[in-house]
């Protein structure tokens, strides 16, 4: 019988699943993929900290699919994935950012992370793969990577309050601590 789950009710799930109807969705495999993708979910929504999830997509007919185009989206057919971004508190670069997190990845068994600037797209099936793809721009992309960051003056000991040197990342400029910069170097 198809349901919803504590934080997703089934009006939800019919929204993010239209233009298949109620009656397709009570009918295998989608009742118990959407139970399997939901009780995931609710292992999400507690990762990120219990912020208000919006769920923009589910399972999709295979005309939606083809538009939405790329091949992770094959899992939505079946009921298997779910798109979504944290209506606050977090944004979804941030959301992805900590689901990626391997003991994340590990806990929540997910086949496919993909985060994308506007959404976060998780598929959960037997496989468990925690394939990680990050399609999102540099725009929403935040700068950890050490290749992001580079040196570009370094301040007299002690002065600027113990910060060692001025670096920029991406576009701004920080001031980080001696400790610090001695690791990114
Ligand atoms: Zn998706």
């Amino acid at each position: 019988m198809l349901a919803g789950s504590p934080n997703f009710n089934l009006s939800e799930v019919l929204e993010a699943s239209a233009p298949l109807t109620k009656a397709t969705l009570n009918t295998e495999p989608y009742v118990s993929n959407i139970a399997r993708a939901l009780a995931t979910m609710e292992a999400v929504r507690a990762t990120l900290g219990h912020v208000p999830i919006k769920i923009t997509s589910m399972a999709r007919s295979a005309a939606d699919n083809r538009e939405a185009g790329g091949a992770e989206h094959s899992h939505h057919l079946v009921g298997n994935a779910v798109d979504f971004y944290p209506l606050r508190g977090l944004t979804p670069s941030e959301a992805f950012d900590i689901l990626r997190q391997p003991g994340a990845l590990r806990a929540l068994k997910l086949d496919e992370l993909v985060g994308y600037d506007g959404h976060v797209h998780i598929s959960v099936d037997l496989r468990g793969r925690g394939k990680v793809i990050d399609k999102r721009t540099a725009a929403t992309k935040p700068p950890t990577a050490a290749a992001d960051v580079t040196a570009v003056a370094v301040a007299p000991p002690g002065d600027r309050a113990g910060c060692a040197a001025v670096v920029a990342i991406g576009s701004a400029a920080v001031l980080i601590p001696a400790s610090l910069f001695a690791m990114l170097r």
